[in-house]
C-alpha cells in the first residue's frame, strides 16, 4: 500500500508537511506475534530531516525492521513501550531516548496515524550536554567551602550549595524560593557601602565587599561577598550569583593573636624582658610595655627612645653606639650589656640582644632588640664568683695545711723509724745484756759454790785448831787471851754457818730436783713435824685450808714452807702466842695458785718489804732474833725456779702475809 493513499482519506497532505519539517519524522508499521503482541517495527518512511539519512541510504532503511537498523534492543524497547502505552491510553506520548547508533539524544513525540506508528524526534543532544555540564558545575559548587547562592530577578533563592547550608544553617529546601536578604538579614556595614554596591552591580555587574548577616541560630556573622549580577538579552536584571566567605574565623584568629600578645606582655613582665623596634625607613621606634617596666617608666606616658638612651650610664653609652653602628654596617646581630639608672635612681644591669632586619636587596629595614634586666642574675653570678674564690682559697689553705701536716708526719715517721731502729738496737743490747747477766749469774753461782765449798776446809782447820788452843791453854793464858780465843771460836762458827747458808743458797739452782706431782697438804704436814720443837715451845697454832696438788720439787717446797712458817713463829709478838694460817687460791685467768702464809707477829715496815728478800739482809740484831738473813733469799730463789713470784703484805705490829705463786701445770691437781 502506498503511504500517500494511507494519509489521503481526510484530505490532509501529511507527507508534504513531513517532508518540509525540521524535526525528524519516522513512520513505522507494527509487527505482531501470534499472541498479537507488538515485537518490532518496520520502517515505512523517514523524512529528509532524519539523521538516519546521513548514515544509511533511504532505500536500505525502508521496509527494514527497526531492531535491525538500530541494532539496539534498548532503543527498540523504549519505542515498543511507547506503542503499548499509546494503544492503552489512546493518547500520544512524549519521551526522551538515546540513540546509540547515532550517538544522539532525542525528544520524541509518538502517535498513531491511520494505523501507522509515527515518531517526531528533535535532536536534544546539545541541550543534554549543557545540562550535564550544569550538573557537574553544580556538583563542584556544592563542594565549594564558601557559600554559593543564586537568586532570580526577584531575589528569590534558586541555588544554595552545601557551603551555604553550613554557613547559615538553612537547608536548600528551607530557603528555596524565599528572599535571601530577608531570611539571613543580609546588610551592609554602612549606607555608603550599600549605595556603592548597588551602583557597581548596576553598571559593571560585580561587587566585592564586607557584609553582616545572621545565621539560622541567630548568631551574627561577618562575611565577605563577591556578587555577580546577570541580565537577559534585553538588559533586564534576571538575578545574581553570590560567593560568600565567612570572616568570623579570622576574627577568632585575631582574638587568639591578641591573647598571645597579652601572654607575651605577661611573659615579658615575669622575665623582666622588654623589646624595642626601630623602623629605619620612617624613623619610628616602638617600645614594649616590658621595656617601660625595665626602665621604671610609666607605659601610659609614651616615652621616646631617646629617653631610654639617656638613662644608660655615661660609661656604657659608647657600647650601645658601637654595637648598633657595627650591626648596621655588617647587617647582622648584636649583643651587649649595659648599666642603667632607672627613674627611681636604682642602678640595674641590662642585657640587650638584637639584629638588623633587611629587605631582599640587603638594605636595612629595621633593628629589633630584646632587653632583659639581669641585675639579680649578675648579683648571683658575683656571689657565686665570690663563693668560688673563697672556696678556692679555702682549698688552697687546706692543701697547704695538709702539706704541712704531711711534712710533719713525714718527719715524725722518720723520727719514729730512727727511734724504732734505736729501740731495736737497745732491744738487741738488752738481749746481749741479759745474756751477759745470765753468764755472770752463772759465774757468780759457780763462784759462790766454789768459794763456800773451798772456804769450808781452811775454816774447819781454823775452828779445830782454835778449839785445840782453847782446850790446851785455857786458864794458862791471861783472861784477855781466853776472851780472844772465845771470840775466834764464835766467829769461826758463825762463818761456818754463813758458808753453809751460802752453799744452800747456791744449791737451790744447782742441786734442784725434777718437778713431780706433790700434795701441798702433805708438804705442810712434813714442815709442821720438822718444826715441832719451835711450835711447841712457842705454843703456836697452825691452821690451813685445802691445799692443791702441784708440780714442784718436793724438798725445796718443804724448805720454802719451813722458812715462811719458821719466820712466822720466830717474829712473834712476845705477849701473844703465834697464830698462823695457810691457804691457797686458784687464779684461773693467770693459770696459777697463790699460796699465803699469814701470822699475827711483829709485822714489817713498808720500806723494808723488798729488802728482806735480799741475801743476808735482816732487820734485827742477832741478839733480838737469831738467824743470818738467808731464809727469804732462798725462798725467793725456790719460788722463781718454779716460775712464780713472792712478796709480802704487812701491817706492822699486827700481821704479815707472805704470798707466793706456783703455776698450774697440766699435771697439777685441784684440792
Ligand atoms: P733471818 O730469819 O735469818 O733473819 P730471813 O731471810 O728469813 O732471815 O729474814 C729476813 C728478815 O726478814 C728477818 O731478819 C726479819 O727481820 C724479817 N722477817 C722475816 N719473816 C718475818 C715475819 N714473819 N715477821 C716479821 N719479820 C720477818
Amino acid at each position: 500500500m502506498e503511504l500517500r493513499s494511507l494519509f489521503s482519506p481526510n484530505g490532509t497532505d501529511y507527507l508534504n508537511i513531513f517532508e518540509n519539517m525540521s524535526e525528524e519524522v519516522h513512520i513505522h508499521e507494527l509487527i505482531r506475534d501470534e499472541q498479537d503482541r507488538v515485537t518490532d517495527l518496520i520502517f515505512k518512511y523517514i523524512n529528509p530531516a532524519s539523521t538516519l539519512n546521513s548514515i544509511i541510504s533511504k532505500e536500505k532503511i525502508i521496509g527494514k525492521r527497526a531492531s535491525e537498523v538500530y541494532n539496539s534492543q534498548e532503543c527498540i524497547s523504549t519505542y515498543l513501550e511507547a506503542v503499548d502505552e499509546i494503544i492503552t491510553t489512546g493518547k500520544s506520548k512524549k519521551f526522551e531516548t538515546y540513540n546509540e547508533l547515532l550517538n544522539k539524544h532525542f525528544s520524541v513525540s509518538a502517535f498513531f496515524l491511520d494505523g501507522l506508528f509515527v515518531t517526531v524526534g528533535i535532536d536534544i543532544t546539545k541541550q543534554k550536554e549543557a545540562e550535564n555540564q550544569i550538573k557537574i558545575q553544580a556538583d563542584i559548587l556544592s563542594h565549594v567551602r564558601d557559600a554559593v547562592i543564586a537568586v532570580d530577578g526577584e531575589n528569590r533563592v534558586t541555588y544554595w550549595n552545601k557551603g551555604a547550608e553550613e554557613l547559615y544553617g538553612f537547608e536548600f529546601e528551607e530557603i528555596e524560593g524565599k528572599i535571601f536578604a530577608d531570611v539571613v538579614n543580609y546588610r551592609w556595614l554602612n549606607v555608603d557601602d550599600k549605595k556603592n554596591a548597588y551602583q557597581r552591580l548596576k553598571i559593571i555587574g560585580k561587587w566585592h565587599g564586607k557584609n553582616i548577616s545572621t545565621k539560622k541560630n541567630g548568631e551574627e556573622i561577618y562575611v565577605e561577598s563577591s556578587i555577580h549580577a546577570f541580565k537577559d538579552d534585553n538588559g533586564n536584571y534576571i538575578g545574581t550569583i553570590s560567593i560568600i566567605h565567612d570572616l568570623t574565623e579570622p576574627v577568632h584568629i585575631k582574638q587568639a593573636l591578641e591573647k598571645n600578645y597579652n601572654r607575651l606582655q605577661e611573659a615579658q613582665r615575669i622575665g623582666h624582658i622588654g623589646n624595642w623596634e626601630w623602623n629605619i625607613q620612617n624613623n619610628v621606634t616602638t617600645l614594649s610595655e616590658g621595656l617601660y617596666r625595665i626602665y621604671g617608666l610609666d607605659p601610659d606616658n609614651l616615652a621616646k627612645y631617646e629617653t631610654i638612651l639617656n638613662m644608660i650610664l655615661p660609661e656604657y653609652q659608647h657600647i650601645v653606639n658601637d654595637n648598633l653602628e657595627k650591626a648596621l654596617r655588617e647587617r647582622n646581630s648584636f649583643k651587649y650589656e649595659v648599666g642603667i639608672r632607672r627613674r627611681d635612681g636604682d642602678i640595674r644591669i641590662i642585657s640587650c640582644c638584637g639584629e638588623v632586619v633587611t629587605d631582599f636587596a640587603g638594605h636595612p629595614l629595621k633593628i629589633i632588640c630584646v632587653e632583659q634586666d639581669i641585675t639579680e642574675r649578675k648579683e648571683i653570678e658575683y656571689a657565686l664568683w665570690e663563693a668560688k674564690n673563697e672556696l678556692k682559697s679555702t682549698v688552697k689553705r687546706r692543701t697547704r695545711e695538709l702539706n704541712e701536716t704531711n711534712e710533719r708526719l713525714q718527719i715524725e715517721l722518720e723520727e719514729r723509724k730512727i727511734t724504732e731502729s734505736k729501740l731495736k738496737k737497745s732491744e738487741k743490747d738488752l738481749k746481749a745484756l741479759i745474756e751477759e747477766l745470765k753468764r755472770s749469774n752463772e759465774e757468780l753461782q759457780q763462784f759462790a759454790y766454789v768459794s763456800s765449798h773451798d772456804l769450808q776446809e781452811p775454816l774447819r782447820t781454823i775452828t779445830s785448831f782454835t778449839q785445840l788452843l782453847e782446850r790446851r791453854y785455857k786458864d794458862n793464858l791471861d783472861s784477855d787471851a781466853d776472851e780472844f780465843i772465845e771470840y775466834i771460836v764464835e766467829a769461826a762458827k758463825r762463818m761456818q754457818t754463813l758458808i753453809n747458808d751460802l752453799l744452800n743458797y747456791s744449791r737451790v739452782a744447782t742441786r734442784g730436783k725434777e718437778f713431780e706431782l706433790i700434795d701441798a697438804s702433805k708438804i705442810l704436814e712434813t714442815t709442821i713435824s720438822n718444826l715441832y720443837a719451835a711450835i711447841d715451845e712457842n705454843n703456836a697454832e697452825i691452821n690451813h685450808e685445802n691445799l692443791p696438788q702441784i708440780m714442784a720439787d718436793k724438798r725445796q717446797m718443804t724448805q720454802l714452807f719451813q722458812n715462811l712458817i719458821g719466820n712466822a713463829i720466830k717474829f712473834r709478838k712476845p705477849e701473844i702466842p703465834p697464830k698462823i694460817h695457810i691457804s691457797a687460791i686458784e687464779n684461773e685467768s693467770k693459770k696459777e695458785y697463790t699460796f699465803s702464809v699469814q701470822d699475827n707477829g711483829i709485822g714489817i715496815e713498808k720500806q723494808y718489804m723488798e729488802r728482806i728478800f735480799i741475801i743476808f739482809q735482816r732487820l734485827h740484831t742477832r741478839d733480838e732474833y737469831s738467824g743470818t738473813g738467808i731464809g727469804l733469799a732462798v725462798s725467793k730463789k725456790i719460788v722463781e725456779r718454779h716460775g712464780g713470784k713472792i712478796w709480802v703484805e704487812s701491817e706492822p705490829n699486827v700481821r704479815s702475809t707472805f704470798y707466793f705463786t706456783i703455776p698450774i701445770k697440766e699435771t697439777s691437781k685441784k684440792p
